[in-house]
């Protein structure tokens, strides 16, 4: 009798001793990484958080938290993320003047972090070795639209409405002073200048990157510039699509009344826009790939591995991973769709 107790207590005990090991051993294999969001409200992040628990759900833990555009409130979120014992950070910074704070706060907890979206300066990247950054070159974006606003006009020649051989064209700009709306903006006109094509702007407003706004600005053009106008080149899609119901609005967009329109972002509502041809096309931002190699980044740092261990592309001069813009027209929409199907999980 009390032999075969005594089997019973060591096979339960063994029994314990085998769970214990296994939930330890998979805890052990799976990285639990912190992700601290600006703001769940943006939708562009949205995509990027999608992607992150997309690549990443199965093989680490994730842990996402929503700063809900609060500087204050992420820098307590950092020290939250740290004390439930996280193996690496990933932070969308709500402003980049908090990087070194929260550099710091990484350091002290000798943990690695990503930072993406929203750039920390090159000063910060550089002043901590196990600190990287995912992103894009903005300034592509604004080359890339205007190479599109060139191609379509010398294609197709309904768009030179005063066949003057100038491109007559607006800039609807965002929000002056953010990096983005500097850099697009600049890059238009640039990338006019450096290929010696004939383009007149006849004007920029801001549209504050918002489609409320930008429609005011639209509905203001069309009043002073009327069938002059030949494009408009937007900063961002919310933007586009305020000019496309102003334009609408006035019967434009119709055969008789052609406007050129070019975005960037190539969001999944404007993609029928661009299949129907009210949209000459926009610049994808491919959050899938950005989302991805924020987790694979954080991963490979949280698990010893060489951080770039699957990652397309090199870092740059202040540890940056650049995603490309892909421009999207008519002729290649699958390719945006596809980004859209991984980042929104369907
Ligand atoms: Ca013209």
């Amino acid at each position: 009798m009390m032999k075969r107790k005594s089997l019973r207590c060591s096979v339960i005990l063994t029994l314990l001793f085998v769970l214990v090991c296994t939930g330890a051993s998979s805890a052990a294999e799976k990285p639990k990484i912190g992700v601290l969001i600006f703001d769940y409200a943006n939708n562009y992040v949205s995509y990027i958080r999608n992607s992150i628990n997309q690549v990443g759900g199965d093989s680490a833990e994730i842990l996402m938290v929503d700063a809900q555009n609060d500087q204050a409130r992420q820098v307590e979120q950092v020290d939250t993320v740290i004390s439930r014992g996280v193996d690496a950070l990933a932070v969308n910074a709500v402003s980049p003047e908090a990087a070194p704070t929260i550099i710091e706060k990484a350091r002290a907890a000798d943990l690695p972090i990503v930072f993406f979206n929203r750039s920390p300066s090159k000063e910060d990247m550089l002043s901590y070795e196990k600190c990287w950054y995912v992103g894009t070159t903005p300034y592509d974006s604004g080359r890339l639209s205007s190479e599109m606003a060139m191609a379509a006009f010398k294609a197709d020649p309904k768009y030179d409405k005063n066949r003057d051989g100038v491109l007559q064209y607006l800039i609807i700009k965002g929000t002056p002073g953010h990096p983005d709306a500097e850099a697009r903006t600049l890059a238009v006109q640039e990338t006019f200048e450096k290929a010696g094509f004939k383009a007149e702007l006849l004007d920029v407003q801001t549209g504050n990157f918002r489609t409320a706004d930008a429609k005011d600005v639209m509905d203001a053009w069309i009043g002073k510039f009327g069938d002059k106008i030949e494009m408009v080149l937007a900063n961002n899609d919310a933007m586009l699509l305020g000019c496309v119901e102003s334009l609408k609005g006035e019967g434009y967009l119709t055969p008789g009344k052609p406007c050129g329109l070019i975005g960037i972002n190539a969001l999944p509502e404007v993609l029928p826009m661009i299949e129907d041809g009210t949209v000459l096309g926009s610049i994808l931002s491919d959050a899938y790939s950005e989302g991805k190699n924020i987790f694979t980044m954080c991963f490979n740092s949280a698990t010893g591995k060489d951080v770039l261990t699957g990652v397309n592309g090199q870092l740059d001069d202040m540890k940056a991973i650049r995603v490309p813009y892909i421009p999207i027209d008519k002729g290649n929409i699958p390719t945006a769709q596809e980004v859209y199907r991984y980042a929104l999980g369907q």
